[in-house]
């Protein structure tokens, strides 16, 4: 039986075990699928793990490379040369953030923060279940009476979990279980909080939102595998996110019975196992990623002998996903965009700078200001990307005056 015990305790196991493991997933997803097989390749240092694993078994197997515009420069040709197939998507960043919102905080609190900024008499009866569930996490409404809702189970559920967990997102949730971890106001545990995101969620005139992944990445990837009928495998870890982590206690490192079946035969692997790998196996990987070094307690590097047991480190990029992203930006040990200002500095002004006002294509002139207790979110004009840059200045500045200078550092 999978649970989180048993996750940490095969990530606790030593590299040579857990290359053996994600061979035989490998092997097992490939002889699923009778060789109908692809690698999902993201250019990173991950990802050229998995297609080194991949193909010391199956040399042929195809990689495919979701080219949003967003990687640095040096990753795309990185994927060119190891000779990736590339997908691209139907819009360009711009207009996703000008129609869904600006990647910022996290997907689940941009997400709760979309739904919460819907008028009520918009919302549509099929979209009911879900947009209630993310408005209730930041207005604190609970039962909206005057819906009519599948009550008696939803409801009695939602009471249980509430009793439960007490206002903290559970280890392992299920989207019902969600709308609780926001009611607890001022609970700093949950990442919810309703106290710390409503000033970003009402004060602020620009649109947030979590779709951009969606547009940008999933939906190509998805339209390649449908034409192609390869399943994929992706160079993802359970450590990196709570979803993941959550995903493997459901579904394993081989996801057969998902709704999209997926292989992530590296789930069990830390980031630590995987700069080992590239050491010991003196993989190429980006040059975005300059050097792995050993370094010690006090921050210094030093090249360390062949099989050493220390902590490794990329002195160069240490996240290489899009370069524009904001998602996560306020946790960075070394701000993302302070240091693309140094790397990138024409994409840097590119992200930072322009940006203008239009109408709000949801402005809705009979709305009131308030519903209920609920300010609705109805501002006339709302910033957008422009032409010349995505005018994301301007959304660090509001932010930072919420919530201190020091909240997304970009300069
Ligand atoms: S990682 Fe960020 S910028 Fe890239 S596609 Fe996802 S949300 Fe958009």
């Amino acid at each position: 039986m999978r649970d989180k015990i048993l996750l940490r305790q095969l990530q606790a196991l030593p590299l040579t075990a857990k290359i053996t493991l994600a061979e035989q997933r490998i092997v097992e997803w490939y002889e699923h699928y009778d060789g109908k097989v692809c690698i999902s390749f993201s250019g990173g240092k991950d990802s050229t793990v998995l297609v080194d694993l991949v193909h010391g078994i199956y040399p042929d197997v195809p990689l495919v490379f979701s080219n949003t515009g967003l990687e640095y420069p040096e990753i795309q040709s990185f994927a060119r040369k190891m000779g990736a197939e590339f997908v691209r998507p139907k819009m360009s960043f711009s207009d996703v953030i000008s129609k869904y919102g600006y990647p910022i905080i996290s997907k689940e609190v941009a997400e709760a923060i979309r739904y919460s900024r819907k008028i009520r008499h918009e919302i549509k009866e099929n979209d009911h279940s879900r947009t209630v569930c993310r408005r209730e996490m930041m207005t604190g409404e609970f039962g909206l009476p005057d819906w009519k809702l599948e009550k008696s189970a939803r409801m009695t559920h939602r009471m249980e979990m509430l009793g439960k967990y007490a206002g903290s997102v559970p280890e392992t949730y299920e989207a019902g279980d969600l709308p609780f971890a926001g009611l607890e106001d001022g609970k700093t545990n949950s990442m919810y909080n309703k106290t710390k995101w409503l000033p970003l969620c009402n004060e602020t005139q620009f649109m947030i939102g979590e779709e951009c992944c969606d547009v940008m990445k999933k939906k190509p990837l998805d339209t390649y595998q449908k034409k192609s009928g390869l399943f994929p495998y992706l160079g993802t870890m359970a450590e990196e996110s709570r979803i993941r982590a959550t995903g493997w206690v459901k579904h394993g490192c081989n996801a057969f019975d998902s709704g999209k079946p997926k292989s992530a035969p590296l789930s069990v692997w830390t980031d630590q196992d995987v700069l080992h790998y590239i050491k010991k196996r003196n993989l190429e990987i980006c040059s975005v990623y300059w050097e792995i070094l050993a370094v010690d307690n006090q921050g210094f590097y030093y090249d360390p002998m062949p099989g050493m047991d220390c902590k490794l480190k990329c002195t160069g990029c240490r996240r290489t996903g899009c370069i524009f992203c904001g998602f996560g930006a306020q946790h960075d040990p070394e701000p993302r965009f302070v240091r693309l200002a140094k790397t990138h500095p024409k994409q840097y002004e590119y992200c930072i700078k322009v940006g203008q006002w239009v109408d709000n294509p949801n402005y809705d002139p009979a709305a009131p200001e308030y519903d209920g207790e609920w300010k609705n979110w109805n501002p006339k004009k709302i910033w957008v990307p422009s032409k010349k840059g995505l005018g994301m200045k301007k959304v660090f500045d509001d932010c930072n005056q919420i919530y201190g200078k020091e909240f997304i550092k970009y300069e």
